[in-house]
């Protein structure tokens, strides 16, 4: 193998960084597998690409389910591979390194949604609607009605009667977010968060805006800083125009049709490289440069090549919490553009 990885008892241990040769082994490995390889917009540069396929994770579980591949080698966190597994039940799904979690999706269990709901008729509530954001287990989503994206949250929640409570979960920005647009008095939001993107705080955001007024502002709606970018605008410090609450979908539409010299991007740092890839003219800076995703960067150059080498970590999912939290994904698709989520 010209892979530089190591033997230490038997036990193939992943390297940091790719070696020479590196991305022609992998991509030797992948046609023996007959799999496709799939990395999120937020992995390493050299994961996003030696990949077939670089996006969001909706958009990639999409490309697993319709792909012609056996093996779906998913690199990205747990909940997006168990997603792809739902979508693709006859394949084999791998996730490089089964231990890459999700601060988000694990802010809420199914014992936890599970109460949320016999509470809330408990009180005396009708029957609630769950609206759960794809950033969550297979086992919540299965104890969820539509699922929702970031690009569509709105448009699904506006899809149910005005007249239904509903529960959202589990990010309480992208709540406020879709709470703040639909204006609903009826939407009750778990109080979640991504340690990544709650770290990406107003009082940065105002700084980096200020130091550069000309400059656009492309914010991830699950961002601590959502609220203060709209803030921002409403109160005339950044003008309105220059304000984007996107997806990382929406981030790559919106960065190929910029006209302005410079970006400020409010997500985790591994969507700069898509981004500076779809137009190299601009200078896309962070609004915090540390906001990395640990879980996401625990997918490394080594884990891929063992993945394929050894098939492992394999993703299952039990096929009745599949089958259920299918329909919640589908139902989404149903309701229209499902964008692409996180
Ligand atoms: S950035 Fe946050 S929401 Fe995304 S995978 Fe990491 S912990 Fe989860």
């Amino acid at each position: 193998m010209t892979v530089a990885n190591a033997e230490i008892a038997g036990e193939l241990v992943a390297p940091l960084t790719a070696g020479p040769g590196w991305a022609e082994e992998v991509r030797r490995l992948a046609r023996e597998r007959d799999a496709v390889v799939l990395a999120h917009n937020y992995q390493r540069p050299e994961i996003q690409d030696v990949a077939d396929h670089t996006g969001d994770s909706l958009a990639l579980s999409r490309i697993a389910a319709a792909s012609d591949a056996s093996t779906i080698v998913f690199c990205g966190v747990h909940f997006m591979a168990e997603t792809a597994k739902i979508l693709a039940p006859e394949k084999t799904v791998l996730i490089p390194d089964a231990l890459a979690g999700c601060s988000l999706a694990d802010s809420i269990t199914a014992d936890e949604l599970r109460a949320w709901k016999a509470e809330f008729t408990a009180s005396g509530h009708p029957a609630p609607v769950v609206v759960s954001y794809v950033n969550t287990t297979a086992a919540v989503k299965a104890e969820t009605d539509v699922c929702c994206t970031s690009s569509n949250a709105v448009e699904v929640v506006d899809s149910i009667p005005a007249d239904r409570e509903v529960l959202f979960l589990p990010d309480q920005f992208l709540g406020a977010h879709v709470q703040r647009i639909t204006g609903r008095a009826n939407l009750h939001i778990w109080a979640g968060e991504c340690h990544v993107h709650a770290g990406i705080n107003g009082a940065t955001l105002t700084a980096k805006a200020q130091a550069d007024p000309d400059a656009d502002l492309f914010v991830h709606p699950e961002c601590g800083c959502a609220t203060s970018a709209l803030y921002l605008a409403g109160a005339g410090a950044v003008p309105a125009e220059q304000v984007h609450i996107l997806s990382t979908g929406g981030m790559l539409d919106a960065a190929k049709n910029t006209t302005k010299a410079s970006v400020l991007v409010a997500t985790e740092v591994g969507m700069l490289h898509q981004l500076r890839r779809a137009n190299p003219e601009v200078d896309f800076r962070p609004v915090n440069d540390r906001a990395a995703c640990g879980y996401m960067k625990m997918i490394t150059p080594g884990a891929l090549t063992r993945a394929l080498v050894e098939g492992r970590d394999e993703v299952h999912v039990d096929p009745d919490t599949a089958a259920r939290a299918r329909g919640a994904v589908q139902r989404m698709i149903e309701i229209g553009r499902p964008g692409g989520g996180e």
